[in-house]
């Protein structure tokens, strides 16, 4: 089976709880949404090459041509050592989630980091996957062209799929913009609490179509009302973005 791949190297986790953790990063082009505060490039096709990184923490790469197969995927990262777990990111992972099932990969955990908008993709993937990084999108972070109500059941719909377990971590990052409600925030988690160990609050980083931070005094508010759903809250922004990691 092949599939396209954007890039292939290593790095340093940036988000979330398991932020500092050294990590193979395995990017899947394209995406289902847009989101305002993207900072992935959308434009894409197969006569991009796969930019495959030589040295980690050096912006060297060697050129593969799309698609890959498994077996060239496998023998790529497998040169990369000492390595906490495999970041299949994106654009959106599970539009590749046959292909990622079909990996057949085991020598360290899989780490998905995905919008949870596609529940068929969830299901596919779910016995392999070790630590789920999963968004939950509030209304005003994309253009949902009316079906926001689909994107938010099929959300919640994936978090059940990818629920933590005896096996499996699961956690949530919502980020928040000054435009979000709490009462959004709260109507979210209320659907998914019981799937997740932590709820990760990250304000947003300013981009190019946000360029507004979030007041801070919004994020403690959001933090100190998501506390009464989940005990483990934390406010924690994108740290790559501080020291130039990838
Ligand atoms: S889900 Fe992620 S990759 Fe897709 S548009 Fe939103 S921020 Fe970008």
């Amino acid at each position: 089976m092949r599939s396209p791949v954007r890039e292939i190297f290593v790095s340093v986790q940036g988000e979330g709880p398991y932020a500092g953790y050294r990590q193979i990063f395995v990017r899947f082009p394209k995406c289902n949404l847009e989101c305002l505060y993207c900072d992935t490039p959308k434009e894409w096709d197969m006569s991009n090459k796969c930019m495959i990184q030589i040295t980690p923490g050096v912006n060297e790469f060697k050129e593969f041509d799309n698609p890959l197969s498994n077996d060239q995927v496998l023998e790529i990262i497998k040169y990369y050592n000492k390595i906490h777990s495999v970041s299949l990111t994106g654009g959106e992972p599970l539009l590749y989630a046959r292909f990622i099932k079909e990996l057949k990969y085991s020598r360290y955990p899989l780490y998905l980091e995905s919008n949870m908008t596609l529940p068929e993709g969830a299901k596919e993937i779910k016995d392999i996957i070790k630590y789920v990084a999963g968004d939950f999108k509030l209304k005003t972070h994309c253009d949902f062209k009316g079906q926001y109500e689909k994107v938010f059941n099929d959300t919640a719909r994936s978090f059940s799929i990818l629920r933590k377990s005896s096996f499996r971590d699961c956690f949530c990052k919502m980020i928040i913009t000054k435009d979000d409600e709490k009462e959004n925030m709260l109507h979210a988690l209320d659907q998914i609490k019981g799937c997740l160990s932590t709820l990760i609050l990250q304000p947003v980083t300013p981009a190019e179509k946000i360029s507004e931070p979030v007041p801070v005094k919004k994020v403690m508010e959001f933090q100190e009302a998501a506390m009464d759903v989940i005990e483990d809250v934390r406010v924690i922004p994108q740290t790559h973005k501080m020291w130039g990691c990838l």
